[in-house]
């Protein structure tokens, strides 16, 4: 379940010279100015609008923005210049941005290694690889001679990515007894077409 909704925080109150509208008392008149924002869980996300209130400390009339005649709405015209929105409450979009970009860099270091990896295997590396109808099981590098890299194909299959880590489990054991040989070519050209999705090393 996500919590989430609006708060309205004060950014500043002011009493006013102007008269009250109501009991017509000078000096009597505070205004409140509100700054509202969306939170999720309580974290602001980020900010909405402005609004006020005024109540006279005489007769103690309470006006919203729509209720208040020119004079008093000028005044919070005003203040709402005056005072700016806090960046805090900027929080959640900031730390999503944030998230963004470090997944996107993550990415890109991810591939740019394997790109490299590809290139020169290892005994002991696993790539992770997305069979033609979709399904996903595992190589593992039982050698490499010359031009080509000599591999166990795994004998199970998950149709989640997520799902190769209950074949990493399994071990040595999942994989099957016979060895097939691929150039270093092929196997870059595997990785470029994405039928080698992740690869392993220790
Ligand atoms: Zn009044």
């Amino acid at each position: 379940m996500i919590i989430y909704g609006t708060k309205a925080k004060e950014l500043a109150h002011q009493t006013l010279f102007e008269k009250c509208p109501t009991c017509g008392t000078q000096n009597s008149v505070e205004m409140h100015v509100f700054q509202k924002y969306a939170h999720i869980f309580w974290i602001p996300f980020f900010p909405i609008g402005k609004t006020a209130v005024s109540q006279c400390e005489h007769c103690k009339q309470v006006l919203k923005p729509k209720e208040m005649p020119a004079s008093l709405k000028s005044e919070y015209e005003n203040m709402k210049l005056q005072h700016k929105t806090p960046l805090w409450m900027f929080s959640g979009l900031a730390a999503i941005v944030v998230l963004i970009g470090l997944a996107m860099y993550n990415g890109k270091q991810t591939d740019e290694r394997n790109a490299k990896w590809i290139l020169a295997p290892q005994a002991g590396d696993i790539y992770e690889v997305k069979t033609p109808d979709k399904q996903y099981t595992l190589y593992k590098v039982d050698e490499v001679q010359g031009d080509s890299a000599y591999f166990r194909v795994n004998m199970y299959e998950s149709n989640k990515l997520s799902g190769l880590a209950d074949l990493k489990r399994k071990g040595d054991a999942g994989y099957s007894e016979d060895v097939y040989g691929v150039s270093k070519k092929d196997l870059k050209e595997m990785l470029e077409k994405k039928e080698i999705v992740g690869i392993e090393r220790k």
